[in-house]
């Protein structure tokens, strides 16, 4: 692929956030876009300013929401260069969502190729500190503009990016989550397994009604029989039996696969824990939390990496776990796995690409 990089007007240009990122308010200088035609593919490929983009009112993902997007972080290694954390298992699900919301995929390594070169541009917005680093976010829009039900036959795929700070404000504190039966986010044979706009915004609802009930995430059941357990806010869930066997729920198809989620599971079987995917029935769960046969519960992501889990709220009960306090288990694998993402401790995994900026 041949990157265009556009001049950019020096009086248009920012100095790096250094401090007080928040999460995803503020965007590096450019971005990488690359427009599809059908019977053309991919062309114009640009690392160019950051700007609105100017659209027809009638572009086709204003309507029938066909999106798609990845997340996934650089971490600045204490040599100086970059890391990416398995940046192919996202390129690969970017495509996995665009085949199930029928749109253009995009060639894997030509798109980690454009990621790797637009941080390259940017890599001073790469933060220094410790708890802190660089999201990216691919996505791709239809942009066809007629209102026709269809699939569109052009998209535009940009990457922007943008410093962060830890995902909650309440730092590794253990977050209080409400299981809702109310709502469901997904369903079987849906779109619950691809990285897809109308999934987040199915979400909302539940999301603040959890809020004003004093809760910050939502977990969510199946849809069917509103009683196993899918995941828990944009990150997979993890529930820990007598401090060692670690049970996450399995991919039926209404959840997000999340690399995280695959990291713990990798990880924590080389650490000596038991794990396994199963199915987790919300009412014996809770009675196993209420026994102290669950000993920790924790979300796993992206944003977050690991979020242990403080409490659950369910109909009028509340349900403490663990105290209300961290457990180990959550936060060993944190521990472990930010080592490895920032370079802080060997991978004898081989999930980190170094991007080097350095000389090193
Ligand atoms: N589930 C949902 C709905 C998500 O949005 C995410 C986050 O991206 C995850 C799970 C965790 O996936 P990952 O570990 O790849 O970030």
């Amino acid at each position: 692929m041949d990157i265009q990089v556009m001049p950019i007007d020096p009086a248009r240009l920012r100095p790096p956030l250094s401090d007080n990122y928040g999460f995803c308010i503020h965007f590096a200088n450019r971005m990488f876009t690359q427009r599809y035609t059908r019977g053309k593919g991919w062309h114009d490929a640009r690392i160019e300013p950051y700007a609105p983009f100017a659209m027809d009112p009638a572009t086709a993902v204003f309507h029938y929401a066909q999106l798609i997007f990845e997340g996934m972080k650089a971490y600045r290694r204490p040599d100086g260069n970059i890391n990416l954390f398995r940046p192919m298992e996202n390129a690969r699900r970017f495509n996995n969502s665009a085949r199930r919301m029928a749109m253009a995929t995009v060639d894997e390594e030509e798109h980690l190729a454009a990621i790797c070169r637009l941080i390259e541009v940017e890599h001073e917005w790469v933060p220094r500190q410790g708890d802190a680093s660089l999201y990216i976010r691919p996505t791709m829009i239809a942009t066809d503009t007629t209102l026709g039900v269809h699939a569109s036959a052009s998209y535009l795929h940009y990457v922007i990016i943008s410093p962060v700070g830890p995902y909650f404000k309440e730092g590794f504190n253990p977050v209080p989550v409400y299981i809702t039966d109310q709502y469901v986010r997904a369903v079987h044979g849906g779109v619950g397994e691809a990285k897809t706009g109308g999934n987040y915004a199915a979400s909302l609802y539940a999301g603040e009604d959890a809020r004003q009930k004093g809760y910050s995430q939502v977990l969510w059941l199946d849809a069917i029989e509103r009683r196993y357990v899918e995941e828990v806010g944009a990150m997979n869930i993890c529930f820990v039996y007598d401090g060692q066997r670690i049970v996450t729920p399995p991919l039926t198809g209404s959840i997000l696969p999340g690399v995280t989620r695959k990291s713990v599971i990798e990880l924590g079987r080389h650490l000596g824990y038991e794990v396994a995917e199963e199915m987790v029935d919300v009412y014996r769960m809770l009675d196993d939390v209420k026994a102290g046969r669950i000993t920790e519960v924790f979300g796993c992501g992206t944003a977050a990496v690991i979020a242990p889990v403080g409490k659950f709220g369910f109909h009028d009960d509340e349900i403490a776990i663990h105290d209300g306090e961290p457990g180990p288990v959550a936060q060993r694998l944190y521990q472990e796995l930010t080592d490895i993402q920032y370079g802080r401790a060997p991978d004898p995994f081989g999930w980190t690409y170094t991007i080097s900026v350095n000389g090193h």
